[in-house]
């Protein structure tokens, strides 16, 4: 279905990559992605490479005119100040990111981050000009306990959201646990039903209008062979990608998901 939200195809590389390494797959991703005509226009294309990368990358994009953009995949809710071993989201910014991934599953489970402080740092990035990708999801005992499968993901995102402005820029990504690096991927059904809710709920929050811009993502084991049919439900503007991000023709086949499948 086509609708006026443009799609994100964003590539969450983890802790992978050196800042060389990171040159040379930033480079081949431009190259593997103009050899096809890709237009950015209609799919953007975004990296988030560990924060020791971010300059390299910011160099390549800036020297190459890429048109591809970047994020952190972390930022500090604090601005500055004796936080050792944050990264502030003014220094993000600064290196030209974009984006700033807030409450990764793996930032939830491994460092004990609560919805709290998902939505210390969705302010955070949003005080420093960068758009926040929240990402949200339950895990499989939280699917099985749980009425509705999406009570978790519509949970999290209400208190990640608190106090945003009506106006602010979001990306939503819902990652069901259970599909986070598994190859079990959610169906697409079940995909769009939590983020058909998703957005009922920045309906009821923002209103419909903005509802109706905020890109939501998909996230968990999405491949070449999966992304056509995720993309065709109506609530879902794109993906998150972990492991297909890493090599650069499966991500360049997904982000170019409509030529190779007709999607
Ligand atoms: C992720 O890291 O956000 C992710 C979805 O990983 P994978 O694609 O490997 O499941």
């Amino acid at each position: 279905m086509v609708t006026a939200r443009t799609p994100l195809m964003a590539g969450n590389w983890k802790m992978n990559l050196d800042h060389l390494q990171s040159i040379a797959f930033v480079q081949k991703l431009a190259w593997t992605l103009k050899d096809a005509d890709h237009d950015y226009s209609q799919v953007e294309v975004a990296v988030f490479p560990p924060f020791t990368d971010l300059r390299s990358v910011q160099t390549i994009v800036d020297a190459d005119k890429l048109d591809l953009v970047y994020g952190g995949q972390d930022l500090s809710p604090h601005d500055s100040g004796a936080y050792t071993g944050d990264v502030s989201g003014a220094f993000l910014a600064k290196l030209g990111c974009a984006y700033a991934l807030v409450g990764h599953s793996e930032r939830r489970t491994i460092h004990g981050e609560d919805d709290a402080v998902c939505n210390a740092k969705v302010q955070a990035a949003l005080r420093h000009g960068l758009v926040p990708v929240l990402c949200v999801g339950e895990t499989l005992e939280q699917r099985e306990a749980t009425e509705t499968p999406s009570e978790v993901a519509v949970a999290q995102l209400l208190v990640g959201l608190e106090g945003v402005a009506d106006d602010a820029e979001l990306v939503i990504a819902y990652e069901p646990v259970w599909a986070i690096g598994t190859g079990r991927v959610a169906t697409a059904e079940q995909a769009q039903e939590v983020c058909h809710d998703l957005r009922a709920a920045l309906a009821e929050r923002f209103g419909a209008e903005r509802a109706a811009a905020i890109r939501i993502l998909y996230g968990g084991s999405v491949k070449p062979d999966n992304v056509a049919a995720i993309m065709r439900e109506p609530d879902i503007d794109g993906a998150l990608v972990g492991g297909a991000s890493l090599v650069v023709d499966d991500f360049a086949a997904i982000v170019r998901y409509r030529q190779h499948v007709g999607a």
